[in-house]
C-alpha cells in the first residue's frame, strides 16, 4: 500500500516546515497556506477520517486540543482568535486521509465557512 503523505512527513521522507512534535503528535505549516498562520496538527498515530477515530484514541485528541493551545501561543495568535478545523471525507472537502486539525489564525475569520 502507498504509505500516506502525511505518514512520509513522520517519517521524514518527505520535508515539511516542523513547528511542534511530541511523542503523540506531529505539526507543520500548511504547503497551500489559507491564512497568514495555516498549521496542520496531526497525530502519528495514522487514522484516516474523523469516523475512524476509536474510543482508545480518546487521549490522543486531546492531547492535539493540548499541542494547539501551545502553538497558538507560540504563534501569538492565542488572544485575538484563530480557528482549529477538521473536514471529513468528500462533502467537507477531505483530501489527505490522515486525520489533520488545520489551525487558521492572523486573520479575520468568515462565518460559516464555505
Ligand atoms: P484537507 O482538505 O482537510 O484534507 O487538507 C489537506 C491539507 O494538506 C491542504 O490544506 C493541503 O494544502 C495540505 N498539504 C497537502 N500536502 C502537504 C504537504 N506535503 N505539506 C504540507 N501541507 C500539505
Ligand atoms: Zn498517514
Amino acid at each position: 500500500m502507498e504509505e500516506c503523505v502525511f505518514c512520509k512527513i513522520i517519517d521524514r521522507k518527505i520535508p515539511a516546515d516542523i513547528v511542534y512534535e511530541d511523542e503523540y503528535i506531529l505539526a507543520f505549516r500548511d504547503i497551500n497556506p489559507k491564512a497568514p498562520v495555516h498549521i496542520l496538527i496531526i497525530p502519528k498515530k495514522h487514522i484516516a477520517t474523523l469516523m475512524n477515530i476509536k474510543e482508545s484514541d480518546r487521549q490522543l485528541i486531546g492531547n492535539i486540543y493540548l499541542a494547539a493551545q501551545k502553538i497558538a501561543a507560540e504563534e501569538g495568535i492565542d488572544k485575538k482568535g484563530f480557528r482549529l478545523v477538521q473536514n471529513c471525507n468528500e462533502d467537507a472537502g477531505q483530501e489527505v486521509f490522515h486525520i489533520h486539525f488545520h489551525l487558521l489564525g492572523g486573520r479575520k475569520m468568515a462565518w460559516p465557512p464555505g
